[in-house]
């Protein structure tokens, strides 16, 4: 281990250290200051809607309101207050970490939000449907004085965080250069006969010993045929000389995502994987070529998948051109054939074509990119060709 592995190794597992100087990394703003402006925005939007309160149940949305990191809390947003709620394990840490009102809840969450929801009288209560399971739901209504209403107000919080901060797009761009550099350092392990599973947990081993907090999902690697899988899970199975491998990889840091896609080939790779793999590097180049603000999600999608038309592989791109990042691997937009999302500057997406043939393999290229007012800065540094190992 060198001096630098070293100094990252020591990172502090602190997801508010963000800030922390450590060997050469340059101290970056973090958004704590942000959290009071982003719960007056919510609440200037929920006056919008004529809601008096929002209650926000997805750990994402509340650790983006109020920085809290535990996995079991809630947020009632009120006009000019907000409450935290959560229990006696995350008190000290809910301290530290929450600038707004914390209640700390002895027994089941819902009781405390209920009591809370109860004293506000009659009002109209946001809340997400997508986010909220049926039992709470139904605990909270059962619970409501007369003239109350839990009224469905979904993905408010989302659409908020759909645009990120300077801040929140240097903790992406930090993630991502993370994470190629934990890819760099795995492959230079790769060797024929080693598993599926191995290289998986090279990657992560990488991935931690660098800083980050845990992968964003479970990294994908898969070879031969099983590439034509597109969320294939690594298996006992050796990657074999004449293998194409897939190797979908994100990290969590400072709790923001990365994703990227890269493509390894074991010895030579023949004609028919050249071909493949120029169309989708080149639709991949197509749809970054697409992305602009004020242009459609649905656009960036249609621009990637007009060039495997091309090539006759439009039916082998079996999902969507990509996808919003950030305190969650999948975030709105989604770059997919319906999807109308205006794209905005300050948006981070990745573009990932693929195509999936299940006699041959499949070939995927993502890179996580920021959109800007006249295109895009593609944040991800790893070079995009085929690795021939
Ligand atoms: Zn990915
Ligand atoms: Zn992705």
């Amino acid at each position: 281990m060198n001096a630098k592995e070293v100094g990252q190794a020591l990172t502090p597992a602190n997801p508010n250290s963000s800030g922390a100087t450590v060997g050469r990394r340059k101290r970056l703003p973090h958004p704590a200051s942000e959290f009071h402006a982003r719960r007056q925005r919510l609440a200037g939007a929920l006056a919008a809607r004529e809601a008096g309160a929002l209650l926000v149940w997805a750990a994402p949305n509340v650790r983006y309101l109020s920085g809290f990191t535990g996995d079991n809390a809630a947020l009632l947003l009120l006009p000019g207050k907000a409450v935290l709620f959560t229990d006696p394990r995350y008190a000290i840490q809910a301290a530290q970490q929450v600038s707004c009102r914390v209640k700390i809840c002895k027994g089941p969450l819902v009781d405390g939000v209920a009591a809370a929801v109860r004293s506000l009288g009659a009002v109209r209560i946001g809340y997400d449907p997508a986010r909220m399971t049926c039992a709470v739901f139904q605990a909270l209504q059962s619970r409501l004085p007369m003239k109350a209403s839990l009224d469905p107000l979904p993905a408010m919080v989302e659409e908020l965080r759909m645009i990120k901060s300077a801040a929140e797009l240097d903790l992406i761009r930090r993630s991502v250069e993370l994470n190629s550099r934990a890819f760099e350092l795995a492959l230079a392990r790769v060797l024929p006969g080693m598993t599926e599973r191995d290289l998986a947990a090279e990657i992560e081993y990488r991935m931690r010993r660098l800083g980050a907090e845990k992968p964003s999902f479970e990294t994908i690697v898969a070879g031969g045929r099983r590439s034509a899988l597109p969320h294939a899970q690594p298996t006992a199975a050796p990657l074999r000389h004449g293998d194409l491998v897939v190797v979908d990889m994100g990290a969590f840091c400072d709790g923001y995502a990365s994703d990227m896609t890269r493509m390894l080939f074991l010895g030579t790779p023949g004609a028919r994987v050249k071909r493949v793999y120029r169309a989708v590097l080149e639709a991949q180049l197509a749809g970054i070529d697409a992305v602009r603000a004020g242009v459609a999600a649905f656009q960036v999608d249609a621009a990637a998948r007009r060039v495997l038309r091309a090539y006759g592989y439009d039916r082998a791109f079996v999902h969507s051109t990509g996808h919003g990042l950030g305190l969650e691997i999948h975030e709105p937009p989604r770059l997919g054939k319906r999807d109308k999302t205006i794209l905005q500057p300050g948006m981070a997406i990745t573009i990932e074509p693929g195509v999936y043939l299940e006699d041959f393999g499949g070939i995927r290229i993502e890179d996580t990119v920021e959109v800007t007012a006249t295109g895009c800065k593609i944040l991800t540094p790893t070079s995009k060709e085929l690795r021939v190992i």
